[in-house]
């Protein structure tokens, strides 16, 4: 039987650039994981494409999938629902291939007990102010959402220690270096006999 793959889990707070790091791990060549698209309620924003940055659905018809239990984990997030949809993970790990998840620190508390075998990597600001400086260069959220996107991402660092491991932002390349470097360190870890 083929060996599963490995469950990959970035989570950090939001603003810390997850999407633009885990962009760039997907488009250098040499990337073996499988991006896990996200469902959300959330409106697309300018460039967003519907089956590659997101699954843009609906309340009704994420509250059905939460029924129909097709998601592994799910979380409102300033308003909007975001949830990983459970079927294509399972079956990708089944087939010996790694899934990367990028979601916020809730649904990853979530999957920690689902996948307590799963490798948690926590990609950290240089610091706070840095942080809000990222959420209001990136210009496409008003003044209200910020605030309450700064609030949750206060709540989110205090939850680092939960993690294997704690990455810096400081820059993309670098950082996006340092989360190949402990997948390939985490598949030599497990696979010693
Ligand atoms: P954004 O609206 O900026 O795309 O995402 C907001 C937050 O939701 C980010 O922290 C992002 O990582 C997170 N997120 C994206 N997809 C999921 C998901 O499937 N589940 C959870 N729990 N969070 C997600």
């Amino acid at each position: 039987m083929k060996e599963r793959g490995l469950l990959i889990v970035l989570s950090g707070p939001s603003g810390v650039g997850k999407g633009t790091v885990r962009k760039e791990i997907f488009s250098q060549t040499d990337t073996k994981f499988e991006y896990s698209i996200s469902v959300t309620t959330r409106k697309p924003r300018e460039g967003e494409v519907d089956g590659i940055d997101y699954f843009f659905r609906t309340r009704e018809e994420f509250e059905e999938m939460i029924e129909n239990k097709k998601l592994l984990e799910w979380a409102e997030f300033v308003g909007n629902y975001y949830g990983t949809p459970v079927d294509y993970v399972e079956k990708t790990l089944s087939e010996g291939k790694d899934v990367f998840l990028e979601i916020e620190v809730q649904g990853a508390i979530q999957v920690r007990e689902i996948f307590p075998e799963g490798l948690f990597i926590f990609l950290a600001p240089p610091s706070l102010g840095e942080l809000k400086n990222r959420i209001v260069t990136r210009g496409t959220e008003t003044d209200d959402v910020i605030a309450n996107r700064m609030k949750a991402a206060k709540a989110e660092i205090e939850l680092m220690d939960a993690y294997d491991y704690v990455v810096e932002n400081d820059t993309v390349l670098h950082a996006c270096e340092r989360i190949k470097s402990i997948v390939t360190a985490e598949h030599c870890r497990r696979e010693r006999v």
